[in-house]
């Protein structure tokens, strides 16, 4: 991407500096991209195309571009993998599509489901890399959370995919995937019509990853999801989770437009240097501005600020009291996040005492502050505690930080 397009000769000088640093940002997440499409026959997988990539797939083998139209249906709204089946297409084409193509799906290498209904997926990639996947669902619908990164560059210090190091980024084809794996699962094809019902109704993007490091996948595959005539999600059903990457969060509001929730974990930016790293480099202040300027928050669709409480860390009442205070003028709403352990963790979960008086001060000022049920901790799948076996390969040219 070119770091100056012409427009940004007329920006204020701290606009080109946060232009700069999103080129930083793409350019780091380039070097942690994922496998090409390409299965053993050299079949690239049709998963994961936009639209426009679809059409000249088609017209690299001559054909017209209805017929990407025709595909995207058979893809993403009735679910079909084989091309066999697709009975709008004549089966000449069928073979020739057969012999090019696949309509993948990222393997299943274990599947578990906890006593109270979540289902946790352990995914491989082709390269044998793996993610973790978790439905959560409620009575008459359910969130799929998914994984944008195999590990995190990030460290936060309560968080088990931190102690994983980022092995790298997830495909667009393998972020749309999980989701489509998951509807597998619970044979929710064709897609529903409306968004009324549908038993995997929402999308959280707070698996595995930082997802505003894997911006470009993560936006193509959010695309792909929200497109009406396939699996048809709305933008307010999708919910994108950062821990605070400053200059994506313009992005990502003006171009996908997706609900926001901010990781805030701690309202001093001494306490937030030491439990969220990323805050040495955008400080509370800056991510509360950046929360300010995104588009579509407003009172109706508030941005969901997220706070892990571990015992005696950041779980007093001046600390409520100080969150409150940070967090006036902005429409917001707070999730409070019981710690879940892991193993080695070095936290303890906020008494409940001292959860029910965090939460009726930050309630009791105007803002909704739901404690949130941990869901599917005897499987490791609640917040926070997904982790893979996947490990980065050596390579002396690459480092740790953070863009
Ligand atoms: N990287 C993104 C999204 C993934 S984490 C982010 O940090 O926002 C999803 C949420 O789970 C974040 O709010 C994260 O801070 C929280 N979390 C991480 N570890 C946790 C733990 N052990 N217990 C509870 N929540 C945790
Ligand atoms: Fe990465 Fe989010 Fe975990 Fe921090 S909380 S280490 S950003 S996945």
């Amino acid at each position: 991407m070119n770091a100056f397009p012409p427009h940004s000769r007329v920006l204020p000088a701290a606009d080109q500096m946060t232009e700069a640093e999103r080129s930083r940002i793409l350019a780091k997440a380039a070097l942690f991209a994922p496998p090409p499409l390409l299965d053993e026959q050299g079949r690239r997988d049709l998963v994961g195309l936009s639209r426009e990539e679809l059409a000249a797939e088609m017209a690299e083998i001559g054909e017209k571009p209805f017929r990407a139209k025709q595909l995207w249906h058979w893809i993403y709204h009735q679910g079909e993998r084989d091309f066999a089946k697709m009975t709008t297409i004549a089966k000449p084409l069928q073979s020739k599509l057969a012999e090019r193509f696949t309509v993948g799906r990222p393997g299943v290498a274990a599947e578990q489901t906890s006593t109270d209904g979540t289902r946790k997926w352990l995914f491989e990639g082709r390269d044998g890399q793996k993610v973790e996947t978790v439905y959560i669902p409620e009575e008459d619908r359910g969130a799929v959370c998914i994984s944008t990164q195999v590990g995190c560059t990030l460290s936060c210090r309560f968080c088990h995919t931190g102690t994983q190091k980022l092995v790298r980024n997830l495909s667009a084809a393998e972020i749309v995937g999980q989701f489509m794996a998951a509807r597998d699962s619970y044979g929710e094809w064709p897609t529903p019509k409306g968004e009324e019902g549908r038993m995997l109704s929402n999308i959280v993007v707070m698996g595995m990853g930082e997802p505003l490091y894997n911006y470009e996948n993560v936006a193509k595959a959010l695309t792909i999801i929200m497109d009406h005539e396939g699996i048809g999600l709305s933008r307010r059903r999708i919910t994108l989770s950062t821990s605070g990457v400053v200059p994506m969060m313009d992005r990502c509001g003006a171009e996908l437009g997706v609900n926001l929730a901010v990781s805030l974990h701690a309202v001093r930016d001494e306490l937030r240097d030491e439990i969220v790293p990323l805050n040495r480099k955008y400080p509370i202040k800056e991510l509360l501005d950046a929360c300010r300027r995104y588009p579509g928050a407003s009172n109706a669709r508030r941005i969901t600020f997220e706070y892990v409480m571990l015992r005696g860390v950041n779980d007093s009442e001046a600390e409520a009291h100080e969150l409150v205070r940070l967090l006036r003028g902005l429409p917001a709403k707070v999730n409070l996040i019981p710690f879940n352990p892991w193993p080695g963790s070095p936290y303890k979960t906020s008494t409940p005492e001292a959860l029910q008086r965090f939460a009726a001060i930050v309630n009791d000022a105007g803002y909704s502050s739901p404690i949130r049920r941990p869901r599917g901790r005897d499987i490791l799948a609640a917040c926070g505690q997904l982790k893979t076996e996947s490990e980065r390969a050596r390579r002396a040219t690459r480092d740790e930080n953070p863009a």
